[in-house]
C-alpha cells in the first residue's frame, strides 16, 4: 500500500488529505479516524488515521496565504492552489479564461485521464498546458471571459 499522501487542508479536527493511488481528495476526522485510518472512498487503495494526516500537515511548510485570484500565460494545475478555491485566469489566442481550479483538475483527471500520474504532477506538483487541444477547448468553453 503507497503511502506517501499529500495534505492540503486542515481545519480542527477535520484533515482534508490526497490519496497518494488515485490522486483524488479525501476528508479524515479527529472522532472517526484517531483510531482506524480511513481508506480512500474513492480507490480504496490508501488508508491513513488522523494523527498520521496531522504530523504531515504540521510538517510541510504553509503557505496559508494563496490569492484565491491567480493569473496565468496557459492554462495550469499546482498542488500548491488545492484546497484554496483558487481561479486561474489566463489567454490562448484572444479568448480570456477564468476556471476553478480544483474543479477543473477534477474533470481534467476524470474525463481525459491526464495529469495524476505524469513526472511533473507527482515530482513538482504541476501539470501546464503549452497549447489547448479541441476536447480540453470544450472543456473550458463555460469558462470563456466574455
Ligand atoms: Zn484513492
Amino acid at each position: 500500500m503507497k503511502t506517501k499522501f499529500d495534505v492540503p487542508d486542515c481545519l480542527g479536527n477535520n484533515c482534508a488529505v490526497l490519496c497518494p493511488a488515485c490522486g483524488k481528495a479525501y476528508c479524515v476526522s479527529g472522532f472517526l479516524n484517531k483510531k482506524a485510518p480511513r481508506k480512500c472512498p474513492h480507490c480504496g487503495e490508501s488508508e491513513i488515521s488522523f494523527p498520521a494526516a496531522k504530523e504531515i500537515w504540521n510538517a510541510c511548510d504553509h503557505k496559508p496565504e494563496i490569492d484565491p485570484e491567480q493569473k496565468s500565460n496557459r492554462l495550469i494545475f499546482k498542488k500548491e492552489w488545492l484546497g484554496y478555491d483558487v481561479w486561474v485566469t489566463f489567454t490562448e489566442d484572444g479568448t480570456t479564461y477564468r476556471y476553478p481550479h480544483d474543479q477543473l483538475l477534477q474533470t481534467f483527471i476524470s474525463r481525459l485521464g491526464i495529469i495524476e500520474n505524469t513526472k511533473s504532477w507527482k515530482g513538482n506538483g504541476l501539470y501546464h498546458f503549452p497549447r489547448l487541444s479541441e476536447a480540453q477547448k470544450k472543456i473550458l468553453e463555460r469558462y470563456i471571459v466574455k
